[in-house]
């Protein structure tokens, strides 16, 4: 199948490296990545970078945020302004497909108004719950935007070129997708495995949701690498600077 898939990169995260692997000392600076898939049948978000108010560093969207988390973004650096420099149109979008709702992830979802966002439904359930805490802040996902609500595996266009791959563990409703080109094989594995070293290593960071689901997804995208697919890592900066962002092609 022919899709074009892009990466972008919007803003950085300053957060203690032990976040990302348990054990190590100091701050980790990673990239917050979001992808776009065009496949014939329609133009698709991965994830959607971080929330327009977080720009402001003094403004009221940090009260929500834990301050061990440093955010830094700047206006060019969402993800409507990355698609514009690009020269893309975020209208285009028909599809927003979530990894999960943490603020890195699903921050810039009202920038592509009017789009249904596709989520497992254990993810929504759980994010609505805790509400505003602990990675989530409810003004990022409770845009008035509707929900496609999946359970388990799901096939978007139900040619297996676009697969969301459910990877619970780091939150109750984790999902990576499964993206099939005509140069392969790319897992977008979002939160599931951030780093390389995770994977390498079978090292799980300090946040999780449930050790042994982890245990099991990061299994799981093992035995896709071994297949031959690629780990797009969801936070590695030294991985992120091998992969070149759009207006070029990932692929
Ligand atoms: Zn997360």
């Amino acid at each position: 199948m022919s899709i074009a898939l892009y990466a972008f990169t919007c803003g950085h995260l300053t957060i203690p490296f032990k976040s990302f692997l348990e054990g190590e000392e100091g701050l980790l600076t990673v990239p917050v990545p979001a992808y776009l898939l065009v496949h014939p049948k329609g133009s698709v978000l991965f994830d959607t970078g971080l929330n327009p108010h977080a720009v402001d560093p003094n403004g009221s969207y940090f009260d929500s945020i834990h301050p061990s988390n440093q955010i830094r973004v700047s206006t060019p650096e969402l993800l409507n302004a990355r698609f514009e420099q690009a020269g893309l149109d975020i209208a285009g979008v028909t599809h927003v497909i979530n990894s999960h709702l943490h603020y890195d992830h699903a921050g810039g979802n009202s920038l592509a108004p009017d789009v249904p966002i596709l989520i497992q439904k254990r993810e929504l359930d759980h994010a609505r719950a805790v509400g505003t805490a602990g990675g989530y802040v409810s003004a990022d996902f409770e845009t008035g935007q509707s929900f496609t609500m999946l359970n388990g595996e799901h096939d978007l266009f139900g040619d297996g070129s676009i697969v969301c791959m459910p990877t619970f563990g780091h939150t109750p409703g984790h999902q990576s997708l499964k993206v099939t080109t005509t140069t392969g094989t790319y897992i977008l594995a979002g939160d599931a495995c951030y780093l390389r070293r995770t994977l390498d290593d079978m090292h799980l960071p300090r946040f999780r949701y449930n050790d042994e689901q982890m245990l099991a997804s990061l299994r799981a995208l093992k035995a896709l690498q071994q297949r031959g697919a690629r780990i797009m890592y969801g936070h590695d900066p030294e991985f992120w600077e091998t992969v070149p962002q759009a207006p070029v092609r990932l692929a």
